[in-house]
Protein backbone atom coordinates (compact mmCIF):
# COMPACT_ATOMS: atom_id res chain seq x y z
CA UNK A 1 0.00 0.00 0.00
CA UNK A 2 1.37 3.60 -0.56
CA UNK A 3 1.05 5.76 2.47
CA UNK A 4 3.16 7.33 4.36
CA UNK A 5 3.51 7.03 8.42
CA UNK A 6 3.89 9.47 11.05
CA UNK A 7 6.77 8.61 13.33
CA UNK A 8 7.03 11.79 15.29
CA UNK A 9 4.62 15.32 15.22
CA UNK A 10 6.21 17.76 17.67
CA UNK A 11 8.60 20.17 17.05
CA UNK A 12 11.81 21.03 18.76
CA UNK A 13 10.88 19.80 21.77
CA UNK A 14 9.22 15.94 22.20
CA UNK A 15 6.18 15.36 24.26
CA UNK A 16 5.08 11.86 25.87
CA UNK A 17 2.80 11.11 23.41
CA UNK A 18 4.25 13.11 20.54
CA UNK A 19 8.11 12.70 18.80
CA UNK A 20 10.21 14.92 17.37
CA UNK A 21 10.61 14.57 12.87
CA UNK A 22 10.15 11.38 11.09
CA UNK A 23 8.05 9.56 8.81
CA UNK A 24 8.19 6.76 6.65
CA UNK A 25 7.04 6.59 3.28
CA UNK A 26 6.21 3.70 1.00
CA UNK A 27 5.64 4.19 -2.65
CA UNK A 28 5.67 1.28 -5.20
CA UNK A 29 7.60 -1.10 -2.31
CA UNK A 30 10.33 1.34 -1.66
CA UNK A 31 10.65 2.61 1.71
CA UNK A 32 12.02 6.42 2.55
CA UNK A 33 12.83 7.40 5.76
CA UNK A 34 12.18 11.27 6.10
CA UNK A 35 13.86 13.01 8.58
CA UNK A 36 14.93 11.18 11.28
CA UNK A 37 14.81 12.94 15.16
CA UNK A 38 15.87 10.92 18.62
CA UNK A 39 13.60 8.20 18.88
CA UNK A 40 12.66 7.08 15.45
CA UNK A 41 14.25 3.51 16.26
CA UNK A 42 11.93 3.01 18.76
CA UNK A 43 8.87 4.50 16.87
CA UNK A 44 9.87 2.37 13.93
CA UNK A 45 9.97 -0.64 15.49
CA UNK A 46 6.16 0.30 17.20
CA UNK A 47 5.09 0.98 13.71
CA UNK A 48 6.26 -2.25 13.28
CA UNK A 49 8.70 -1.11 9.80
CA UNK A 50 11.47 -3.50 8.93
CA UNK A 51 14.86 -1.35 9.53
CA UNK A 52 16.11 -3.12 6.34
CA UNK A 53 13.24 -2.01 4.08
CA UNK A 54 14.71 1.34 4.00
CA UNK A 55 16.38 2.26 1.17
CA UNK A 56 16.93 5.88 1.11
CA UNK A 57 17.03 8.46 4.28
CA UNK A 58 16.06 12.26 3.09
CA UNK A 59 17.23 14.86 5.90
CA UNK A 60 15.35 18.38 5.38
CA UNK A 61 18.08 20.20 7.78
CA UNK A 62 20.54 20.19 10.46
CA UNK A 63 18.37 20.78 13.45
CA UNK A 64 19.07 18.60 16.26
CA UNK A 65 14.74 17.59 16.09
CA UNK A 66 15.36 16.37 12.36
CA UNK A 67 18.51 14.44 12.67
CA UNK A 68 20.34 13.65 15.75
CA UNK A 69 18.96 9.74 15.78
CA UNK A 70 20.44 9.09 12.46
CA UNK A 71 23.62 8.36 14.52
CA UNK A 72 22.21 5.39 16.33
CA UNK A 73 20.17 4.47 13.27
CA UNK A 74 23.39 4.08 11.09
CA UNK A 75 24.49 1.76 13.55
CA UNK A 76 21.70 -0.50 14.66
CA UNK A 77 21.51 -1.06 10.69
CA UNK A 78 25.24 -2.64 11.08
CA UNK A 79 24.26 -4.49 14.23
CA UNK A 80 21.09 -5.82 12.00
CA UNK A 81 23.50 -7.01 9.51
CA UNK A 82 22.51 -5.04 6.93
CA UNK A 83 24.74 -5.35 3.60
CA UNK A 84 22.89 -3.41 0.88
CA UNK A 85 23.27 0.11 0.21
CA UNK A 86 21.78 3.02 2.23
CA UNK A 87 21.78 6.32 0.33
CA UNK A 88 21.53 9.52 2.34
CA UNK A 89 20.11 12.78 1.00
CA UNK A 90 21.21 15.44 3.17
CA UNK A 91 22.12 18.86 3.53
CA UNK A 92 26.08 19.63 2.95
CA UNK A 93 26.65 19.63 6.95
CA UNK A 94 26.01 15.84 8.06
CA UNK A 95 28.33 14.48 5.33
CA UNK A 96 31.02 15.80 7.30
CA UNK A 97 29.68 15.08 10.66
CA UNK A 98 29.47 11.76 10.05
CA UNK A 99 33.25 11.95 8.62
CA UNK A 100 34.37 13.52 11.91
CA UNK A 101 36.48 10.98 14.43
CA UNK A 102 33.44 11.85 16.89
CA UNK A 103 30.60 10.57 14.44
CA UNK A 104 33.11 7.62 13.61
CA UNK A 105 33.53 6.64 17.45
CA UNK A 106 29.41 7.22 17.88
CA UNK A 107 28.47 4.64 15.15
CA UNK A 108 31.17 2.61 14.67
CA UNK A 109 32.86 0.63 11.49
CA UNK A 110 29.29 0.36 8.90
CA UNK A 111 29.14 -2.89 7.47
CA UNK A 112 27.15 -1.64 4.42
CA UNK A 113 27.70 0.98 1.76
CA UNK A 114 26.76 3.97 2.79
CA UNK A 115 26.04 6.84 -0.51
CA UNK A 116 25.98 10.56 0.97
CA UNK A 117 24.43 12.90 -1.73
CA UNK A 118 24.65 16.27 -0.88
CA UNK A 119 21.24 18.60 -1.54
CA UNK A 120 21.64 20.94 -4.16
CA UNK A 121 21.25 24.59 -3.65
CA UNK A 122 19.16 25.02 -6.58
CA UNK A 123 15.50 25.84 -5.93
CA UNK A 124 13.96 23.01 -7.02
CA UNK A 125 15.64 19.95 -8.29
CA UNK A 126 15.38 16.04 -9.04
CA UNK A 127 17.44 13.98 -6.44
CA UNK A 128 16.77 10.33 -7.20
CA UNK A 129 14.65 8.71 -9.59
CA UNK A 130 14.11 5.17 -10.53
CA UNK A 131 11.70 3.51 -13.08
CA UNK A 132 8.89 4.17 -10.62
CA UNK A 133 9.34 7.58 -9.48
CA UNK A 134 11.38 10.85 -8.86
CA UNK A 135 12.26 13.10 -5.98
CA UNK A 136 12.88 16.59 -6.24
CA UNK A 137 14.46 18.88 -3.21
CA UNK A 138 12.64 22.16 -2.90
CA UNK A 139 14.43 25.02 -0.91
CA UNK A 140 12.19 26.38 1.71
CA UNK A 141 12.88 29.44 4.08
CA UNK A 142 14.19 28.51 7.73
CA UNK A 143 17.27 29.80 9.70
CA UNK A 144 19.27 27.45 8.92
CA UNK A 145 19.56 25.95 4.74
CA UNK A 146 16.49 23.75 4.45
CA UNK A 147 15.03 21.39 1.99
CA UNK A 148 11.38 19.89 1.35
CA UNK A 149 10.85 16.84 -0.76
CA UNK A 150 8.41 15.89 -3.30
CA UNK A 151 8.48 12.21 -4.08
CA UNK A 152 6.35 12.03 -7.24
CA UNK A 153 5.34 8.72 -9.68
CA UNK A 154 6.59 9.02 -12.96
CA UNK A 155 3.77 9.07 -15.87
CA UNK A 156 3.70 6.16 -18.06
CA UNK A 157 2.26 7.10 -21.10
CA UNK A 158 0.35 4.85 -23.57
CA UNK A 159 -0.71 5.55 -26.64
CA UNK A 160 -4.63 5.06 -27.90
CA UNK A 161 -4.63 2.12 -30.77
CA UNK A 162 -7.57 3.63 -32.08
CA UNK A 163 -5.45 7.06 -32.91
CA UNK A 164 -2.22 5.25 -34.14
CA UNK A 165 -4.35 4.17 -37.08
CA UNK A 166 -6.36 7.25 -37.43
CA UNK A 167 -3.22 9.65 -37.83
CA UNK A 168 -0.98 6.70 -39.55
CA UNK A 169 1.47 7.14 -36.28
CA UNK A 170 4.83 6.30 -37.03
CA UNK A 171 7.27 4.72 -34.53
CA UNK A 172 9.01 7.65 -33.74
CA UNK A 173 5.37 9.68 -33.39
CA UNK A 174 4.64 7.17 -30.97
CA UNK A 175 7.65 7.71 -29.19
CA UNK A 176 7.29 11.26 -29.12
CA UNK A 177 3.69 10.39 -27.53
CA UNK A 178 4.83 8.55 -24.94
CA UNK A 179 6.96 11.03 -24.12
CA UNK A 180 4.50 13.05 -23.12
CA UNK A 181 4.63 15.70 -26.88
CA UNK A 182 2.30 16.66 -29.35
CA UNK A 183 2.49 15.67 -32.89
CA UNK A 184 3.81 18.24 -35.56
CA UNK A 185 3.17 17.27 -38.88
CA UNK A 186 4.70 18.85 -41.81
CA UNK A 187 1.77 20.20 -43.51
CA UNK A 188 1.75 22.32 -40.01
CA UNK A 189 -1.05 19.71 -38.68
CA UNK A 190 -0.76 19.73 -34.67
CA UNK A 191 -2.33 16.64 -32.69
CA UNK A 192 -2.48 17.26 -29.01
CA UNK A 193 -0.80 14.69 -26.93
CA UNK A 194 -4.25 14.75 -24.69
CA UNK A 195 -5.56 13.34 -27.85
CA UNK A 196 -3.44 10.25 -28.50
CA UNK A 197 -2.59 9.15 -24.92
CA UNK A 198 -4.75 6.78 -22.89
CA UNK A 199 -6.14 9.18 -20.45
CA UNK A 200 -4.11 8.52 -16.81
CA UNK A 201 -4.88 7.72 -14.08
CA UNK A 202 -4.32 10.63 -11.38
CA UNK A 203 -0.63 9.83 -10.27
CA UNK A 204 0.55 10.04 -6.72
CA UNK A 205 2.31 12.32 -4.83
CA UNK A 206 3.55 13.35 -1.72
CA UNK A 207 5.25 16.49 -0.37
CA UNK A 208 7.21 16.87 2.71
CA UNK A 209 7.46 20.72 3.85
CA UNK A 210 9.02 21.21 6.84
CA UNK A 211 10.51 23.80 8.75
CA UNK A 212 9.90 26.76 6.65
CA UNK A 213 8.55 30.58 7.49
CA UNK A 214 5.63 30.86 5.30
CA UNK A 215 6.65 30.66 1.74
CA UNK A 216 4.26 30.85 -1.19
CA UNK A 217 6.80 31.06 -3.77
CA UNK A 218 7.32 27.38 -3.74
CA UNK A 219 4.03 26.12 -4.43
CA UNK A 220 4.43 26.49 -7.61
CA UNK A 221 6.63 23.04 -7.79
CA UNK A 222 3.97 21.07 -6.29
CA UNK A 223 1.09 21.90 -7.99
CA UNK A 224 -1.94 19.25 -7.58
CA UNK A 225 -0.16 17.16 -5.06
CA UNK A 226 -2.08 14.46 -3.74
CA UNK A 227 -0.89 14.47 -0.31
CA UNK A 228 0.86 17.37 1.51
CA UNK A 229 2.56 17.66 4.48
CA UNK A 230 3.52 20.82 6.04
CA UNK A 231 4.28 22.36 9.64
CA UNK A 232 1.90 24.49 11.23
CA UNK A 233 4.30 24.81 14.68
CA UNK A 234 1.98 27.65 15.84
CA UNK A 235 -1.61 28.53 16.05
CA UNK A 236 -2.20 32.40 14.12
CA UNK A 237 -2.41 34.10 17.02
CA UNK A 238 1.45 33.36 17.22
CA UNK A 239 2.30 34.51 14.33
CA UNK A 240 4.91 37.60 14.94
CA UNK A 241 6.89 34.28 17.23
CA UNK A 242 6.26 32.54 13.77
CA UNK A 243 7.89 34.63 12.17
CA UNK A 244 10.69 35.30 14.36
CA UNK A 245 11.44 30.98 14.49
CA UNK A 246 10.74 31.26 10.42
CA UNK A 247 8.16 28.83 10.82
CA UNK A 248 4.46 28.59 10.02
CA UNK A 249 0.97 28.76 11.68
CA UNK A 250 -2.48 26.41 10.78
CA UNK A 251 -3.87 29.17 9.00
CA UNK A 252 -0.75 29.54 6.46
CA UNK A 253 -0.37 25.78 6.28
CA UNK A 254 -4.18 25.71 4.91
CA UNK A 255 -3.20 29.06 2.46
CA UNK A 256 -0.27 27.19 1.17
CA UNK A 257 -2.20 24.14 0.69
CA UNK A 258 -4.81 26.17 -0.97
CA UNK A 259 -2.05 28.00 -3.72
CA UNK A 260 -0.52 24.14 -4.27
CA UNK A 261 -3.65 23.09 -5.28
CA UNK A 262 -3.37 19.91 -3.05
CA UNK A 263 -5.76 17.53 -2.29
CA UNK A 264 -5.39 16.93 0.96
CA UNK A 265 -3.36 18.66 3.82
CA UNK A 266 -1.53 16.80 6.68
CA UNK A 267 -0.32 19.37 9.45
CA UNK A 268 2.48 18.43 11.72
CA UNK A 269 5.78 19.99 13.34
CA UNK A 270 3.80 20.89 16.64
CA UNK A 271 4.93 23.18 19.49
CA UNK A 272 4.75 20.99 22.48
CA UNK A 273 2.91 24.16 24.26
CA UNK A 274 -0.32 22.67 22.89
CA UNK A 275 -1.57 19.72 24.73
CA UNK A 276 -4.20 19.17 21.79
CA UNK A 277 -3.79 19.53 18.42
CA UNK A 278 -7.56 20.02 17.61
CA UNK A 279 -7.49 24.23 17.40
CA UNK A 280 -4.30 23.93 15.08
CA UNK A 281 -6.75 21.40 13.16
CA UNK A 282 -9.82 23.66 13.00
CA UNK A 283 -7.67 26.55 12.25
CA UNK A 284 -6.33 25.10 9.08
CA UNK A 285 -9.63 23.69 8.05
CA UNK A 286 -10.95 27.37 8.51
CA UNK A 287 -8.71 27.86 5.23
CA UNK A 288 -8.26 24.40 3.61
CA UNK A 289 -10.80 22.16 4.37
CA UNK A 290 -9.24 18.52 3.42
CA UNK A 291 -7.12 19.14 6.50
CA UNK A 292 -5.95 16.25 9.45
CA UNK A 293 -3.47 17.15 11.92
CA UNK A 294 -1.25 14.10 11.65
CA UNK A 295 -0.93 11.37 14.92
CA UNK A 296 2.24 9.85 15.77
CA UNK A 297 2.31 6.42 14.16
CA UNK A 298 -0.38 7.11 11.93
CA UNK A 299 -0.59 6.00 8.48
CA UNK A 300 -2.13 8.01 5.93
CA UNK A 301 -2.60 6.78 2.54
CA UNK A 302 -1.62 8.69 -0.69
ZN1 LIG B 1 14.16 23.56 12.18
Amino acid sequence: MNKVTILGTNSALPTSGRFSSAQVLQMFERYFLIDCAEGTQMRLRQANISFARIKAIFISHLHSDHFLGIFGMLSTFSMLGRKHALSLYAPKGLSEILNSPQARYLVGELQFELHIHTLPDEDYTEIYSDKKLTVHSIRLHHRIDTWGFYFKEKPSINVKKEAISQYNLSLDEIIAVKNGHDIHRPQGEIISNAELRVTDKPLLSYAYISDTAFFPQIAQYIQGVRLLYHEATFLHSMLPRAIETFHTTARQAGEFAKLAQAERLLIGHFSARYKSVEELEKEAKEVFANTVAAKDLESYPL
